[in-house]
């Protein structure tokens, strides 16, 4: 894209109305606007960043086998009255009527509606177990919507949800999701840590949280350096295989990990290699049995005939909530350093004079090698200022264009996560940003 002509505008000042640095960066970098209370529209910058995680997200749920699909938004008010959620949900459900005074909803979260879409075509123990996911807009009326899009009241949120036959199945598929989780946040750049989660009245210790550390996050905690060495990748883990589940879940959850509520000093004397930090909670994951199945008359027939109702886990990671977590965890004080992974564009050209025939060409050059994945500084505008901007966005490569190298074809090649620079050839750059 060419700067000159994209709707990313940055600001100089600091918004009055942001507490923490990812939702003051979000908005000076142009990457968001509040258009209500807790309610934000993602111009292209930001949009680019949510639509990678997203991707990211997407792949690593396809991976484990998992279908995507898509559910709407709005939901009818009915099958949450047989659930028994309608009354208990409260007045973070946005409740609304249609023009015939019927009850809808903005969805909070789907287990109702999959459960029901389920049961209307599922008929026989041999079609599961499935795992299906989708990826959409939530509505939750938060008392307090806070922190830009870390707790808004409209975000992103991909929830999944599993079907087994039985308990010993749904343990199979929540532990295969906690790798997707592990390996999700891991291809982001950040550190997770699953922390055993309040499970409700079904127990066991099928919940956990996903904790990103974040030096600003709003928790404190408390883990075992083992979970930084952690191999997730399909080659020490399948997800096929139901003993290397086992393994993996075993090694995740027999370590020490604990927020505030959950710190114990006793147990955590014992641990060999301590680690403390702050963390951000991006992903939540838990199995609760047959508690929509039953109520909304979902089973199946079992291999004898009787029926039987499957058992459920639910999964979600906050996609929108995930931008500024990441912008906690790596930006310094000129701005944003994304992670290459999920970054809006692979690299900036910063054309430094605009309209010098040397300079032009070059960076045009430039911009059309990227194929589209390189945001082009030609603006008129100081060198200044588009340095400032380039560090606020935060690509991960900078490219800049000034007359004297580019009349010798030489540009400066800036990497925005450590600051190295180096003088280069045109073609030594691009080899570098491969
Ligand atoms: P929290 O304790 O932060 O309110 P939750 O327990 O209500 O989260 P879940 O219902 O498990 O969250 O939702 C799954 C994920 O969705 C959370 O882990 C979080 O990343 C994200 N999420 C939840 N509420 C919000 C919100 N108001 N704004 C942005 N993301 C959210
Ligand atoms: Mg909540």
């Amino acid at each position: 894209m060419r700067l000159s002509r994209t709707l990313a505008p940055t600001l100089k000042e600091t918004p009055a109305e942001a507490q923490i640095v990812s939702h003051r960066l979000m908005l000076r970098a142009g990457l968001v606007r509040q258009t209500a209370a807790g309610i934000y529209a993602w111009l292209p910058l930001g949009f680019r960043v949510l639509k990678n995680i997203e991707q990211i997200v997407r792949e690593e749920q396809d991976a484990i086998g998992a279908q995507e699909m898509l559910m709407p938004t709005i939901q009818a008010a009915e099958l949450w009255r047989q659930s028994g959620r309608y009354d208990a949900y409260g007045p973070e459900m946005l409740r609304i009527k249609d023009r015939h005074d019927r009850e809808m909803l903005y969805g909070p979260t789907n287990e109702e509606m999959i459960t029901d879409l389920f049961r209307q075509s599922v008929k026989s123990y041999r079609e599961l177990p499935q795992m299906l996911y989708h990826i959409q807009w939530k509505f939750r009326d938060e008392v307090r919507p806070r922190f830009g899009v870390m707790r808004g009241r409209e975000f992103l949120m991909k929830d999944a949800y599993s079907f087994d036959l039985d308990y010993a199945g749904a343990v199979i598929s929540y532990r295969r999701m906690m790798l997707a989780y592990m390996r999700t946040f891991q291809r982001m750049g950040v550190k997770a840590i699953p922390m055993e989660a309040e499970s409700g009245p079904i127990g066991g210790n099928l919940s956990h949280e996903f904790i990103i550390l974040a030096p600003t996050g709003e928790s404190q905690v408390w883990y075992d350096a083992a979970f930084e060495r952690m191999d997730v990748s399909p080659a020490a883990v399948s997800h096929h295989s139901p003993a290397d589940l086992e393994r993996f879940f075993t090694e995740m959850t027999t370590h020490y990990a604990a927020t505030d509520e959950k710190h114990d000093p006793a147990l955590w004397e014992k641990v060999q290699e301590k680690r403390e930090g702050r963390g951000i909670e991006v992903g939540h994951i838990f199995y609760f049995g047959t508690k929509y199945s039953s109520p909304l008359g979902l089973t199946v027939a079992g291999s004898d005939g009787t029926p039987v109702a499957p058992h459920m886990g639910s999964y979600g990671v906050g996609v929108s909530r995930l931008v500024g977590a990441l912008i906690e965890a790596f930006h310094d004080d000129a701005g944003i350093k994304w992670p290459d992974a999920v970054a809006p564009f692979r690299a900036a050209i910063l054309n430094l004079k605009v309209g010098d025939a040397a300079c032009d060409r070059i960076s045009e050059e430039i911009y059309a090698k990227f194929a589209g994945d390189a945001l082009y500084d030609d603006r008129e505008e100081r060198a200044g200022v588009k340095f400032a901007d380039a560090d606020l966005m935060g690509h991960p490569w900078q490219i800049v264009v000034g007359p004297r190298g580019a009349a010798s074809g030489r540009v400066e090649l800036k990497r925005r996560a450590t600051g190295e620079r180096q003088e280069v050839d045109l073609d030594a750059a691009l080899a570098q940003i491969g």
